[in-house]
């Protein structure tokens, strides 16, 4: 018989939840990512050296890399310190830049890449891309997806709350992404993937109906989840747009025009999708998502991150050049800077303040 279905790359080995670093030996024991044991394992120099004296003993095969910071020249020189290592698999233990340099490392050496990921700050943890700065400012680089997952949420609690928040707008912008995609499929004949749109939205949507908040485990638990199935959408899509629209490219817009006064990713992506949600007509979702973003401490209104309307006006012109060929509500409606400032007070006044 025939195999009607399709496969999905995705991770053999999802670990999320309290305590889940104690097991990680166990699990990269697995014979599909360890049989010799012999791990490159990817830290950082700071927060890294703790979690380093606490798993080590753990993993007497293991060789530490010490990545400096999230350029592509860090990647490269992780890269080639691994090489000639006979390593099993790779280890990115840490945030979103150490996971994103080891999962280029990775992928350069040929090598599968176990995500230990110890904040919640962005969708990237188990996506198929690395994002790293380079010369032009900062770039995507397409990777194979990680094949393990693991997330301790006692030590996302550890982290700052700032990277809850970030992956809670990061998540929540899926919303909006997967309505831009819908519309460029109306009105351009786009190949929506049902199956990506679907995991990403209901990831958007899990979060932005849970009743919890930062501190809880019940809501740390759905984000975490949340943010793992919208990486595994991209890499069933094949690119990021379950999770990348107007959203994003005012994200973009805000890191090109302001790269000294950036705020985190998902706070300019939450209050983007927020935004686009408004000017694609959905007032009501718009509003229900302004107030979900507020109740956990994110910004709304591009004040709130040190920036002024006129400022604002100008990223959200902008924003379309950041992704030449992507068609989101930006695109589609072609404002112009005085439309911009109108439609922009109007979403004031609709979310209140
Ligand atoms: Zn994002």
């Amino acid at each position: 018989m025939p195999v009607l279905t399709r496969l999905i790359p995705s991770p053999v080995v999802v670990d999320i939840r309290p305590g889940a670093l104690d097991d990680l030996a166990c699990v990269l024991a697995d014979e599909r990512i360890s049989q010799s044991g012999r791990l490159a394992i990817a830290v950082s120099g700071g927060s890294g050296a703790r979690l380093r004296e606490r798993i080590a003993p753990s993993l007497p095969g293991a060789t530490w890399f010490e990545v400096g910071g999230g350029t592509i020249d860090d990647a490269v020189r992780l890269a080639g310190d691994m090489r000639g290592g006979h390593y099993d698999a790779v280890v990115g233990l840490g945030g979103g830049k150490i996971i994103d340099c080891a999962k280029f490392a990775a992928a350069r050496v040929g090598l599968p890449l176990v995500a230990v990921a110890t904040n919640l700050a962005h969708d990237g943890l188990c996506s198929p891309v690395a994002t790293l700065d380079n010369d032009a400012g900062r770039g995507s680089y397409g990777v194979p997806n990680p094949i393990a997952v693991v997330i301790d949420l006692n030590v996302v609690r550890e982290a700052p709350v700032r990277y809850v928040r970030s992956g809670i707008g990061d998540v929540i912008s899926n919303v909006s992404a997967v309505a831009d995609w819908e519309l460029s499929h109306r009105v351009n004949g786009e190949k929506i993937d049902g199956l990506a749109a679907a995991m990403a939205r209901q990831a958007g949507e899990a979060v932005l109906r849970h009743p919890g908040g930062v501190g809880d485990d019940g809501f740390l638990q759905v984000l975490a989840e949340a943010l793992v199935l919208t990486g595994i959408a991209m890499s069933v899509s094949g690119d990021s747009r379950p999770s990348s629209g107007a959203c994003h490219e005012i994200n973009h817009a805000f890191d090109l025009l302001y790269p000294r006064r950036a705020a985190a990713h998902g706070e300019q992506c939450g209050l983007g999708a927020a935004f686009a949600m408004y000017l694609r007509g959905a007032h009501e979702e718009s509003a229900a998502m302004a107030e979900v973003l507020r109740r956990h401490g994110l910004p709304v209104l591009p004040e709130e991150i040190g920036f002024t309307v006129d400022e604002f006006v100008r990223v959200v012109e902008f924003a379309p050049e950041t992704r030449p060929g992507r068609f989101t509500i930006l695109e589609h409606l072609d404002l112009k800077t005085e439309q911009i400032k109108d439609v922009y007070a109007d979403y004031v006044k609709a979310i209140g303040s």
